[in-house]
Formats: C-alpha cells, sequence, structure tokens
C-alpha cells in the first residue's frame, strides 16, 4: 500500500496532491491518503475520485494551519501502524518540508522531486536537481520509499471511485512539534482574485518594468485575458509587488496556459518555476535575453509599448 500526504489550506486540497496521489495509483492500486488537520475530513469525495481508498485524518489540538513537525510526527505513527511500501507527497516545498520531517523522524532518507519511482532493493529514482536543469538517477537505500513527486511531471486523472472512507486518528504529538508553526499569512490570493499556481494565464513582470508603476499595464493585459500577474524574484525583493506573486525557484512554481514574461532576463531560477507553461511568449528588448531559448513567440521591444499595444488589439479582436 502507498500512502499519499494530501496538502491542504484550510481544507481547499492543493492541486498537486492529486498529481501525487495519481503517481502512487501508477505505481500500486492500494492507495490510503492522509490529510493533517481535522478540517480537511471533507476531502473523503475527491480523494476517492483519484483513487484513494482510505482517507486517514489526523487531528490535534496542537495542530494549525501549518505544522510541518507536527505533520512529520503524525505521518510517523500511521508509517508504524499501517507498514506502507512507500509514503509520497507533491514535491512542492511544503510537501519536501512534512515529508523530510517524517524522514528524519524515522532516521531514513527521503529523495524530493522524483520524476520516476521504480520500487526495488535499493528503490530507484530520476529527479529533479538545480531547479530542474540536472537530472539525477539515485538509489534509496531504505525498505520504505519517502518520496515527493516533482511537480508538473504527471497528470491528476480521475478514476470516479467513490469517496474513501474516513478514519480519525490523534497522533502522538510532543510540545517540539509546533515549534514552527504560521503566526500570519499572506492569503496567496493575487490582485484579481486568481491564486497563481491554479491560473490559466499569467503575466509576469521583471526588472525591466522599471518600477511598481509599470504594473499598471500588465495588471490590465493579465484582467482582459482572465489571468493574474506574476513577477521575478527581483521584484519581490525590490519591494515592487508581494511575495506571493513570486516565480521560481524560491517562489511559486507555475503551468499555465500562457506564460506572458515581459522584461525577464531567464535566469535559472525564474526558468524553475514556470519553463512547464504550454505556452511562453517573451517581450524583451535583448535579443540575446537568454529567456528567449524558452520562448514559444517572442516580441523583442520595450515593453511599455509593446503590452499597451497587445492590450488594445486584444480589446479590439473581443470587441
Ligand atoms: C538561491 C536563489 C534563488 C532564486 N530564486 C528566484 C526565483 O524564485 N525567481 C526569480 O525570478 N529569481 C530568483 N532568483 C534570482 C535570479 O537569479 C535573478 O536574479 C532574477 O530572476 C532576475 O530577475 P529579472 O529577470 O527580473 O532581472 P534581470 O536579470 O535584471 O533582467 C531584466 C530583463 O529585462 C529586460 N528589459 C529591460 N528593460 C526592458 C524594457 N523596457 N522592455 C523589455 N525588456 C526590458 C532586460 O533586457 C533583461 O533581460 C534566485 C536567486 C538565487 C541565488
Amino acid at each position: 500500500m502507498i500512502l499519499v500526504l494530501i496538502d491542504h489550506d484550510r481544507g481547499e486540497i492543493d492541486q498537486l496532491s492529486l498529481r501525487a496521489l495519481t503517481a502512487a495509483r501508477k505505481l500500486d492500486s492500494d492507495i490510503e491518503a492522509v490529510v493533517i488537520g481535522a478540517e480537511a475530513s471533507a476531502l473523503s469525495t475527491v480523494v476517492g475520485q483519484y483513487g484513494a481508498k482510505v482517507l486517514h485524518v489526523a487531528s490535534h489540538s496542537a495542530i494549525s494551519d501549518y505544522t510541518p513537525m507536527a505533520s512529520g510526527r503524525a505521518l510517523k505513527d500511521l508509517v508504524e501502524k499501517l507498514k506502507p511500501t512507500a509514503v509520497l507527497a507533491a514535491g512542492s516545498p511544503r510537501g519536501n518540508e512534512q515529508l523530510a520531517h517524517l524522514a528524519a523522524f524515522l532516521d531514513i532518507p527521503m529523495a524530493a522531486e522524483c520524476s520516476e519511482i521504480t520500487f526495488g532493493s535499493p528503490h530507484h529514482v530520476l529527479r529533479a536537481r538545480w531547479g530542474g536543469n540536472l537530472i539525477e538517477s539515485a538509489n534509496v537505500h531504505a525498505e520504505l520509499l519517502v518520496a515527493t513527486v516533482l511537480s508538473f511531471s504527471i497528470e491528476a486523472e480521475s478514476v470516479d471511485g467513490p469517496a474513501a472512507t474516513v478514519s480519525e486518528f490523534e497522533p502522538s504529538l510532543q510540545p517540539s512539534d509546533s515549534v514552527v508553526k504560521i503566526l500570519s499569512r499572506d492569503s496567496g490570493e493575487t490582485k484579481g482574485g486568481v491564486t497563481l499556481s491554479d491560473a490559466k494565464v499569467i503575466v509576469s513582470g521583471g526588472r525591466g518594468v522599471g518600477g511598481p508603476d509599470g504594473f499598471g499595464n500588465l495588471e490590465e493585459l493579465a484582467a482582459l485575458l482572465g489571468g493574474t500577474v506574476g513577477c521575478s524574484r527581483v521584484v519581490t525583493s525590490s519591494g515592487w509587488r508581494p511575495h506571493a506573486e513570486q516565480v521560481g525557484q524560491t517562489g511559486t512554481k507555475v503551468a499555465p496556459d500562457l506564460y506572458i514574461a515581459a522584461g525577464i532576463s531567464g535566469a535559472m531560477q525564474h526558468i524553475a518555476g514556470m519553463k512547464n507553461s504550454k505556452t511562453i511568449v517573451v517581450i524583451n528588448t535583448d535579443p540575446e535575453a537568454p529567456i528567449l531559448r524558452y520562448a514559444d513567440y517572442a516580441i523583442i521591444g520595450d515593453l511599455h509599448q509593446v503590452i499597451p499595444a497587445l492590450t488594445s488589439a486584444i480589446r479590439q479582436a473581443k470587441g
């Protein structure tokens, strides 16, 4: 049996976890899911649709919004009881962190961001390193495989299964398990009310935008296309836009239908977060900018002219 950690935000499922469930189902038909925090017990229908037979729900007064060490401890309790062959989770920063705690408690290795898993003795994985610029082939020497699934390496596929049976348990938490917890939160919602990771269209700006005021044009274009605004790290470090909008290795990893990169050079840490976008349009004054290697379409020009021209052409086409 494979146990899959389903991450959620106050009961709202993390879509990457559905991809992890699908990856697990391709390895074994016997899958159970686990959520941390009682407010997620309503997720039994959705995890059932994706093939999980049982949904284990860890509830404890010390578990709040996100308490990664408590998650690790709860998973350890469950692993010792259920003895699965593997524990998987989404290869998101949160998925990686929670499974790293589990592996540390069990004193075994953990393989992060795997694009391929083969069970054996040892287990074998392919995993993305250096923001996806290097693929590592590695053996994992442990009976229990603890691994996360590389974001966007697999599509979520429903099997229309029945709702999973809910099984609640109270983990044996220690006071030190809640030493890391969320004290305040940014909603993660960008200005258009769309979350970056779920947006179908992202209009992203970099240093080339020139300052916070320059983002008005990007917001207008994003709104017209039903999308949202993203940005590079230079932009968030300069305080032009909030961190919730940062795309990249240390921001959000995205895979929208359309990614418009305006005034972004294409550092590998940015590319790591957006290279799975279905169509990439680059607007840059520099015809040698590294990001052009990833572009499906490129407009060499000043974004302050190109974006208003695009906006007006789209408005006209829409009538
Ligand atoms: C550990 C680590 C983690 C990192 N994580 C991230 C991350 O998650 N996300 C991220 O984005 N970066 C990240 N970075 C930073 C990254 O290395 C780059 O510094 C950053 O992505 C560069 O941002 P930029 O492309 O906006 O700026 P620049 O590299 O300065 O590029 C600006 C671009 O704008 C173009 N330009 C200028 N004016 C115009 C104009 N008027 N019209 C059109 N184009 C114009 C220029 O030709 C240039 O290509 C990380 C770095 C480190 C070390």
